[in-house]
Order: structure tokens, then C-alpha cells, then sequence
């Protein structure tokens, strides 16, 4: 099939080209992301293949539905960029990659927070700069903390094992539980796991429901000097009600590799511009913030599986 690649510059090019050489579609790349200016460019392609900030809202779509495209196939596991209604109206369907290494964005969860337990990313500039002094490098054993998990799939359960090993008591809260958990962890309520949490680190999708599910009301019942590490999507933390606790210091350290207002969340309050704009830059004037640019995914494994899953769905598709 013919496939527009759209976000090509944020996924490995060369691991899609080899991955297809067992499918054989007609590839063809795009820098841009997928967006209502841009569906133009999906014109007389059978496949759009988006990533995982394209934003296929209702416009878009009905571009895509007029162009002749019959299935959006997301190289990502998250669907909030894209209006399921409006696929389902114009008889588009659209396929994931529910699961391609839930243990790459579990590992970078450890990755955020060893470097914010030991202040590495302190260390590296300093040394760097000849500076071996160890002051203000102080940090704190991971071993023996309570470390909490909201949302327990695939990706909170990867991370409760990696917890574990490390020596942690591990509480878990999930709406839908895992029948038969195969991780010691300990299911409380969403509210008892906030409270008794020294690491928390959250798993759940962004849905209007968690929209902000960390806030100034749920942080204020927190642990003072709870560490947070988000990988899941930046719409889950309210911004501002961080930035508030950074200061109080009733957060000891923020470790994020999605955040607000990155694009193609629909229902996230965009009015506010000024947040929008400096958002980035507020947060990172705090020693204890730690962001990456939604890389938990980014390993060569994952990629892989993501690139191999996406053109077997297309194939799937292909043969009805
Ligand atoms: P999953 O579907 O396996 O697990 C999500 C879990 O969250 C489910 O068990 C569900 O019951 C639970 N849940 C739903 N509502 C909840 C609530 N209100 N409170 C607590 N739990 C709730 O998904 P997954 O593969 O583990 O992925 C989790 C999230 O990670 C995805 O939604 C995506 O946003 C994010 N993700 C990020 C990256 C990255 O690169 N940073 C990569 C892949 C996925």
C-alpha cells in the first residue's frame, strides 16, 4: 500500500525502511506532522502513518476521508491526537501499537529518577567545567522507599518490577487491577497511594478523567518532598499547581518526559497562553526538575517492534 509517513524526523527512518522490507508498502516520508494544513500532502496515498503529537481532529480527517485515504495507522500507542467520532463518521479505521516495550518507558522512569536522586545531571555539567566540588550534590537512596504507581498496565507493572528490585515497597492504584498480579505490590485507593507515596510515578492514559489528576488539592495531601515522575502524558500534572509546590518545596524533584501542552491533546485548556509559551522554561529554573522530550519510547527495541506492528496492522488491514 502507499503510506504517508507524517513526523518522520521524530522516529528512526532507517529502522521503518528495514522493517519493510518484509511488508513491502510504497513508504514515503514527511517531516511535517499531520494536521489540518498539512492532510493536503496525504493525496493519493492508501495509508496516513501519524505519530504520536499529529493531531487528526475533525477537519483533518474529513481532508483525509475527501483525499481518498482509508486507514490511519498510528506508529504509537496513545490515541488522544486523534477524533475516534470523526474516524468512525467518515469510515476510517484507525490502528495502534497498544504494546511494542512497556519496558523502554519503565526504564525511563529509572533513568529520570536516578538522575534526580544522585544529581548526576549536576555532576556532568560540573565536571565538565572542571568543577569536582561535591557540594549540593547530596541525593537519596531509592532502596527502601514507598514507591506508588497510578495506573497499573503494561507500563505501571514494568516499572512496580524495576521498583521492586531496587528494594522498594511498591503501592499500586488502579481502577481496573490486574487479575493476577504477578508483581509484590500493594492495591490501596487512589488517595491512599498519593498520601503514602515517596516516589510517585504515574501510568495512566489522559482521559478528561485523570485531565489534571495531580493538582493543587490532590498535592497538598502528598508526602512533603514527594518526587514525581511523569511518562505518561503532561495533561495529567496541572502545570501551574506544580510549579507552586516546587517552590513550597512540598515537590522534592520532578522527573517529566511529557508535559503540558505538548500538541494534539484535544481537551487540554489552551487559553492560557503565557503558561504555553514559557512553560518549559519556568520549569527548568528549578534544580530538581528534570524533562526529556517524550523519549521513553526511544530505544532501539521499541522502535523495532513499533515500526514491525505498524505495517503488520497495514498488512491486516490490506487483507480485510
Ligand atoms: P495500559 O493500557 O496497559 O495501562 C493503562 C492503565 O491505566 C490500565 O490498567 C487502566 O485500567 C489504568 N487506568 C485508567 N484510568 C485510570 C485512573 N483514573 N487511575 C489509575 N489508573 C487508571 O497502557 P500502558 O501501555 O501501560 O501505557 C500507559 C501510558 O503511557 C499510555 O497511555 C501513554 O500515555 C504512555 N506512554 C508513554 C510513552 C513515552 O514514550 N513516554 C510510550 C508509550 C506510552
Amino acid at each position: 500500500m502507499r503510506v504517508a509517513v507524517f513526523d518522520s524526523k521524530r522516529f528512526d527512518r532507517s529502522t521503518l525502511e528495514a522493517a519493510n522490507q518484509l511488508f513491502g508498502h510504497e513508504l514515503v516520508f514527511f517531516e511535517e506532522r499531520l494536521g489540518a494544513h498539512t492532510a493536503p500532502l496525504a493525496e493519493d496515498f492508501d495509508v496516513v502513518c501519524p505519530f504520536v503529537n499529529d493531531k487528526l481532529d475533525h477537519k483533518t480527517i474529513c481532508r483525509l476521508a475527501k483525499l481518498g485515504v482509508k486507514l490511519i495507522a498510528l506508529r504509537c500507542a496513545g490515541f488522544n491526537g486523534v477524533d475516534l467520532a470523526a474516524a468512525a463518521e467518515f469510515d476510517i479505521p484507525v490502528t495502534r501499537v497498544p504494546a511494542y516495550s512497556p519496558e523502554a518507558v519503565a526504564e525511563h522512569v529509572f533513568a529520570l529518577l536516578l538522575t534526580l536522586s544522585r544529581k548526576t545531571h549536576r555532576a556532568y555539567n560540573r565536571v565538565r567545567e572542571g568543577n569536582f566540588l561535591l557540594e549540593g550534590l547530596e541525593g537519596f537512596n531509592i532502596h527502601g522507599k514507598t514507591f506508588g504507581i497510578l495506573g497499573s498496565g503494561k507500563i505501571g507493572l514494568a516499572t512496580a518490577r524495576i521498583a521492586r528490585g531496587f528494594g522498594c515497597k511498591v503501592l499500586a492504584y488502579d481502577p481496573y487491577p490486574p487479575k493476577n498480579c504477578d508483581v509484590d505490590c500493594t492495591f490501596l485507593s487512589q488517595a491512599e497511594v498519593m498520601a503514602n507515596s515517596d516516589i510517585l510515578s504515574l501510568h495512566t492514559p489522559l482521559f478528561e478523567s485523570t485531565y489534571h489528576m495531580i493538582n493543587a488539592s490532590t498535592l497538598a495531601t502528598m508526602k512533603p518532598g514527594v518526587v514525581i515522575l511523569n511518562t505518561s502524558r503532561g495533561g495529567l500534572i496541572d502545570t501551574k499547581a506544580a510549579l507552586a509546590a516546587l517552590k513550597s518545596g512540598q515537590i522534592g524533584g520532578l522527573g517529566l518526559d511529557v508535559y503540558e501542552h505538548e500538541e494534539g491533546v484535544f481537551f487540554e485548556d489552551l487559553s492560557d497562553s503565557v503558561l504555553k509559551d514559557d512553560i518549559l522554561a519556568r520549569l527548568t529554573t528549578f534544580p530538581n526538575v528534570l524533562i526529556t522530550s517524550h523519549q521513553g519510547y526511544l530505544t532501539g527495541e521499541a522502535l523495532n517492534n513499533i515500526a514491525m506492528t505498524t505495517f503488520q496492522n497495514i498488512n491486516d488491514f490490506a487483507a480485510g
